[in-house]
């Protein structure tokens, strides 16, 4: 068994490392979180750096590289700035569905662009009334000769209000008996008519990343913009999450190293009782907790990257290094604020930034309780 990182995949995290302590600045991250606002122009720096796409085949303008080096590359941005890390790596957030399904055509049109950062995509699929049940949306979409009309609404959709395109879920197939064949995906490009986005403000964290509330009244696109097959959408959904899901452990275990650094940075400075605080062993085993559980989590995650990239993607695996990875982030955001006293609750401190943004590691694309659905499920073939 061999964990270690190739040369490529070790250069790449090292390149990765250096452009993210290059530009996500302090004051930058903390001007892009109180605004709620970000610098598309760093976006377009790391696009042209090549940092984002990495798994989108060179014939489709990207580098053909594994899911794993993606994770790779966000896991650095993230331990650095998960805000800033999010807006632009999340500016993909979609080519990986368009990938696997997409018609040549469209791969061809719509994957290029998001590599050199000259367009953006999102990927909707919650409503107001179906978040975690995917199959309860009713978002629809009619046949009409050669189009399709959207109508519907799509809540928290990251890079709504910012986004070129998005694939969107919507019911095509409502007699069908199975909840799991009504539903397709299609390519929508946000300046068609009764296309409407409404940024979300007050977001907990990663509040530098575009979230919106988006609404499709009449939107007519032709009918080659249905990626993959008709009724076919809940299992495409399903193979796009388990890629993207892997890329929400890497988040989770860069920002908990954030955490980890920030905390050791701390203690070994403040002193309390006339020794430093790293001197109490309390905050030692703290240290010694946090560190064992990014361990555990970057090995179950690189496991599932590294299955997934050989073409045996582990379903229940990806699952568990989800939720493992996300309750592990909260738990090492909490410990740092609280080794911080009081000084990790005031704004000016990284580490109230870190908690507040490692919560939604917790929530997106799949919450915990839904990912340990998927596991237990699988060890009991229910
Ligand atoms: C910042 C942000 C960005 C997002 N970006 C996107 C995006 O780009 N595209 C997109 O489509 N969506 C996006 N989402 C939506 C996100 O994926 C959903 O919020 C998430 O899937 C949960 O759905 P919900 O909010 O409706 O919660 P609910 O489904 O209402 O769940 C509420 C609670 O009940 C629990 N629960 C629900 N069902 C079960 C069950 N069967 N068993 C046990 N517990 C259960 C959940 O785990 C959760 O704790 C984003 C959300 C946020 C906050």
């Amino acid at each position: 068994m061999d964990f270690t990182l190739s040369k490529e995949q070790r250069d790449i995290q090292k390149a990765a490392r250096e452009f993210a302590l290059g530009e996500f600045l302090p004051e930058k991250a903390q001007e892009f979180d109180r605004n709620e606002t970000f610098d598309p122009a760093i976006r377009k720096k790391a696009c042209d750096l090549g940092f984002v796409g990495v798994f989108i085949k060179e014939e489709y303008g990207g580098a053909g590289l594994g899911f794993l080096e993606h994770c790779l590359i966000t896991e650095e941005f993230w331990a650095v700035d998960a805000g800033m890390g999010n807006a632009i790596i999340t500016s993909s957030f979609g080519a990986e569905l368009l990938q696997l399904f997409g018609t040549e055509e469209q791969k061809r049109k719509y994957l290029p662009p998001l590599v050199s950062g000259d367009a953006v995509i999102g990927t909707a699929i919650t409503e107001p009334d179906a978040g975690s049940d995917v199959t309860g949306a009713i978002t629809s979409a009619v046949r009409n000769g050669d189009e399709w009309i959207i109508n519907g609404s799509k809540m928290f959709i990251t890079n709504g209000t910012i986004a070129n395109y998005l694939n969107v879920f919507c019911l095509t197939d409502p007699d069908n008996p199975s909840r799991h064949q009504r539903h397709s995906f299609f390519l929508v490009e946000t300046d068609r008519k009764g296309y409407q986005a409404n940024k979300l403000h007050g977001k907990l964290g990663i509040r530098a990343n575009d979230t919106a509330e988006v609404s499709f009244s009449d939107v007519r696109i032709p009918a080659s913009n249905l990626i993959g097959r008709q009724g076919n959408g809940f299992k495409e959904l399903m193979a796009f999450f388990n890629l993207t899901r892997l890329h929400i452990c890497a988040m989770a275990v860069g920002i908990a190293r954030a955490a980890l650094e920030e905390s050791i940075n701390h203690i070994k400075k403040r002193h309390q009782f006339g020794t430093p605080l790293a001197s109490f062993q309390g905050l030692q085993f703290k240290i010694a907790e946090m560190a064992t559980m990014i361990r555990a989590a970057r090995n179950l995650y690189y496991e599932a990257a590294w299955l997934t990239d050989q073409g045996s993607m582990d379903h229940a695996l990806t699952a568990m290094a989800k939720w493992y990875s996300g309750q592990m982030a909260v738990k090492c955001a909490d410990e740092a604020v609280q080794m911080h006293g009081g000084y990790g609750y005031i704004d000016e401190y990284k580490v109230q930034r870190i908690y507040r943004d490692a919560k939604i590691v917790e929530i997106y694309e799949g919450t915990k309780e839904i990912e340990k659905t998927i596991v237990a499920k699988t060890l009991l073939r229910l």
